[in-house]
């Protein structure tokens, strides 16, 4: 691995402006109340992009008031479906006139690649609009035929002002993520991006006003998350609340709702996902998924294979397999499309998972590639693969959240179940065999939100995403994720001298 740091051709390291840096509140970008404001880091260097506004819990409250204002008005929440599609669409299609800068802001961020960027972080966004556009006049209830003289129907009705606070590995996926269901649903919301990554989720608030999307409807307060993130999760007039994150944050924030109105909270958390390999697996797939699952976007991944389990006799072979892929790896400057991995988020991240590698070599894991840290400035590391790792290692337990893969070895089928389900953890896991009864075994038997079979880390707007345990719980994407945004109420009528 090597940093490519510095060269390359003009056209793909052109930086994009930063036209907007302030909140979004009532169709309009305003200061903080306070005047406050942070520094967004570029993770290449440690230098400064921008300083951006600083909301807390006043703006919160500013937010929150047009919000309901909005809600309450019904311009958006009362509006007829497919006029909401509608201007859902016309965003989509603003969202792909903007692409290249929106990519090159998301780049510059998140130290995300460029190419990667394109097609998948802001390709996907103009997709996921359009899916819940289209399920926007499609939301309708049942009715029902009650025992005695009796029936009802029920009114599927938007649950009111969404809080919606997103984390920074998927700043662009995560917002329309949840943006567009909830739009979709007729809610109004206040979203809060994480502070590492404040640029795309103010550009998107932009498109949204000149998508038509009426004011107050979408909100976006940028800022910290125990004042501003805590202010919305604990607000006495946010009727529920869709957090992705740490584990211990969505514990902070179902202790908020707890305290304060009882909102509903959906939580997609943290994970420490398996990948299970047979010995009768194609050893190039095998290696592809495993490499693919640790090392895309740079380990920042909730679904990312931090456990990748091998049958015994496999194991060899994959071992030198991996490790020939590895030696055509590059670390470097995501705006340069010849390099694979670019730099953690910041640095706290980039310290935490130096941290995870050096716990993992004091507790007698082998590095078998990998292990430092690499360029001469910015949050760069060595993907780092472990071997000879056990069960009962932290490298092997907690989630790390960066380019570290930890292999490990397994014999029957039973032990396979039993090491994938032996976490604190639930979100996903994978499978790799070309035998009918253990795929269909395995599939059955892990207990996780989702299981790629011969596949790894494939993703889709139609496709729900959301794990069990202390993964969380709730549904992002697929038809699924609107029924949080809704609310189910029975009409009971009273039926005389009616046949049926
Ligand atoms: P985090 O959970 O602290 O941040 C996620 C979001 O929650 C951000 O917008 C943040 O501002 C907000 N937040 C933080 N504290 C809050 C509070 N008290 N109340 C309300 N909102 C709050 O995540 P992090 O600290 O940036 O990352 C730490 C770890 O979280 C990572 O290493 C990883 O394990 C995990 N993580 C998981 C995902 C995922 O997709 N599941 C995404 C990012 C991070």
């Amino acid at each position: 691995a090597e940093n490519g740091n510095g060269g390359g051709a003009v056209s793909f390291f052109a930086m994009p402006e930063i036209r907007y840096t302030r909140l979004f509140i009532d169709g309009g970008f305003v200061d903080a109340v306070s005047g406050k404001t942070f520094e967004t880091i570029d993770p290449r260097t440690g230098d400064v992009i921008a300083s951006i506004a600083e909301g807390d819990k006043e703006d919160v409250d500013l937010a929150v008031r047009a919000a309901r204002k909005a809600f309450d008005h019904g311009k958006w929440s009362r509006m007829a479906g497919s006029e909401r599609g509608k201007i859902m669409l016309k965003l989509a299609d603003l969202v792909e006139q903007h692409a290249e800068e929106l990519t090159r802001l998301e780049c510059l961020d998140a130290g995300k690649l460029l190419t990667v960027t394109r097609t998948v972080d802001i390709g996907t966004c103009g997709s996921t609009l359009r899916y819940f556009a289209g399920a926007a006049d499609k939301i309708h209830g049942e009715t029902l035929k009650m025992s005695g003289q009796f029936q009802a129907h029920t009114l599927r009705e938007p649950v009111g002002v969404a809080g919606l606070i997103i984390p920074w590995n998927f700043p662009a996926i995560m917002f329309f993520t949840k943006v567009a269901p909830a739009l979709a649903a007729g809610c109004t919301m206040v979203v809060k991006p994480a502070e590492q990554t404040p640029l795309t989720a103010l550009y998107f608030a932009h498109l949204t006003k000149q998508a038509g999307v009426p004011d107050g409807v979408v909100n976006v307060i940028t800022g910290f998350g125990p004042t501003a993130g805590a202010a919305i999760a604990s607000h006495m007039d946010v009727d529920m609340v869709s957090f992705t994150g740490s584990t211990e944050v969505g514990r902070l924030i179902m202790e908020a709702s707890a305290r304060s109105n009882l909102k509903p909270v959906s939580l997609e958390l943290g994970g420490k996902s398996p990948l299970i390999i047979f010995d009768d697996a194609d050893v190039d797939m095998a290696v592809d998924l495993a490499v693919n699952g640790n090392f895309f976007n740079k380990g920042e991944v909730c679904v990312a294979a931090s456990r990748v389990y091998l049958q015994e006799g496999i194991y060899e072979r994959f071992e030198k397999k991996l490790v020939d892929r590895m030696k055509s790896w590059v670390v470097g400057d995501p705006f340069d499309p010849h390099v694979n991995q670019g730099p953690q988020v910041d640095k706290a991240q980039y310290e935490r998972v130096l941290s995870y590698i050096d716990h993992g070599k004091r507790e007698g894991a082998t590095v078998l590639t990998g292990g430092k840290p690499c360029g001469l400035k910015g949050y760069y590391i060595e993907p780092t693969v472990f071997t000879d790792v056990k069960d009962d290692m932290i490298i092997a337990k907690e989630e790390i959240f960066g380019p570290v893969m930890c292999l490990m070895k397994f014999r029957t089928v039973e032990e396979a179940i039993a090491k994938a389900n032996d976490t604190r953890y639930g979100l996903a896991a994978g499978v790799v065999t070309k035998d009918m009864d253990v795929a269909n075994r395995m599939t059955r038997s892990i207990r996780a939100g989702v299981v790629w079979l011969n596949c790894y880390l494939v993703m889709d707007g139609d496709c729900p995403l959301g794990g069990r345990k202390m993964s969380g719980f709730g549904k992002d994407a697929g038809m699924h994720a609107l029924d949080k945004f809704l609310a189910v109420k029975a009409v009971v009528t009273p039926l005389y001298d009616s046949p049926w």
